[in-house]
């Protein structure tokens, strides 16, 4: 249910209806508009007497809202979220550009990626430690070791970082990791969800292979319920009957995903598309459709990277693209 606020509505007030619905056992996100603030209420409201509150002189509306997910529905928050991650922003005008490679192999393979990248204006630093590998005699990752490396690169150029947690009981390792990445194929993994809905830590949920934007959102939901906000979507091409890319990047999840919610969304053209030569074009799609960032695989050396080199950009081809980006963005706002 939503309660929308008339405009100029005292404080105290807004704070005394707050407290009684909180008294109901509802849970109240409050958003405050330019003109109007918005209560969504969460919990079960079959109870509430809807004639009651909208009788109230400070109430201009109530609405049922039939949609499954709550907390992280445009109705209840008209207002992009931003997530803030030291003293990057992501959501609500500002754009994100993370990139590294698909993989931390060693010190310098990451820390070298990691200054090219920073120098090309990537603003945060991806590479998986724990892989979710079709194979199980694939190369899983460099898991502990590998979180460390990123620490060490993050201490040398100053770019926060993100990778992906595979199980709750690794919790401990991401302590310092600044964005925690569900993947694909972990996207309806409700109790890992749970976990992460506790933390108050920024994460980004990526698009499972074969759900739904709602199923998304009821992911979301799971982490948002729990009582973190703090989540990037994250459309990373889903997968069709196409077989010459690596999936098919459902462009249209950007507007669909910005319309049905507040929360930030970014494009993943390197797995979107699983070639090289793709990324660049689905890059710029991503930026002019209105992401609120990227995430591009790139490599020092993709011809002998240990996993997903045939994606993977040089640093200077990232640099190209995110020149290009910079340049769509630019394009947008006149
Ligand atoms: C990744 O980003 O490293 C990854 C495994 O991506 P996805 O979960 O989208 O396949
Ligand atoms: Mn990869």
């Amino acid at each position: 249910m939503i309660v929308v606020l008339k405009p100029n509505t005292p404080k105290e007030r807004a704070s005394a209806l707050i407290e009684w619905l909180k008294s109901q056992n509802l849970t109240v996100h409050i958003s405050e508009g330019e003109i109007n603030t918005v209560l969504g209420l969460v919990g079960d409201t079959g109870e509430i007497d809807m004639d009651l509150v909208s009788s109230l002189d400070i109430v201009e509306d109530v609405k049922r809202v039939s949609d499954p997910f709550k907390c992280c529905n445009r109705k209840f928050h008209p207002k992009d979220t931003v997530i803030e991650v030291g003293d990057v922003k992501i959501g609500g005008g500002h754009f994100c550009l993370i990139a590294g490679p698909c993989s931390v192999e060693s010190e310098e393979q990451i820390v070298e990626v990691a200054q090219k990248v920073k120098a090309a204006g990537a603003n945060i630093l991806r590479g998986g430690a724990f892989k979710p590998r079709t194979s199980p005699y694939a190369f899983q990752g460099l898991k502990a070791d590998g979180i460390e490396l990123l620490l060490e690169a993050k201490k040398i150029t100053g770019l926060p970082i993100i990778t992906e947690i595979m199980n709750a009981n690794h919790l401990p390792l991401f302590e310092d990791v600044d964005i925690i990445q569900v993947g694909a194929r972990n996207m309806q993994n409700f109790e890992l969800l749970k976990e992460l809905g506790k933390l108050k830590k920024p994460i980004l949920l990526k698009r499972g292979l074969a759900n739904t934007l709602k199923e998304l959102l009821m992911s979301a939901e799971y982490i948002m319920a729990g009582g973190n906000e703090q989540i990037i979507l994250c459309e990373r091409g889903i997968r069709t009957f196409e077989t010459q890319t690596r999936n098919t990047l459902d462009i249209s999840a950007v507007p669909m995903l910005h319309e049905l919610s507040h929360l930030p969304v970014v494009v993943d053209p390197s797995h979107a598309t699983g070639v090289r030569s793709l990324v660049e074009p689905m890059a710029l799609a991503g930026a002019a459709c209105g992401a609120d960032g990227l995430m591009i695989e790139v490599h020092n050396d993709p011809m002998h990277a240990w996993c997903d080199g045939a994606q993977s950009l040089r640093p200077e081809q990232f640099a190209e693209v995110a020149q290009k980006v910079l340049a769509v963005r630019e394009a947008l706002r006149k």
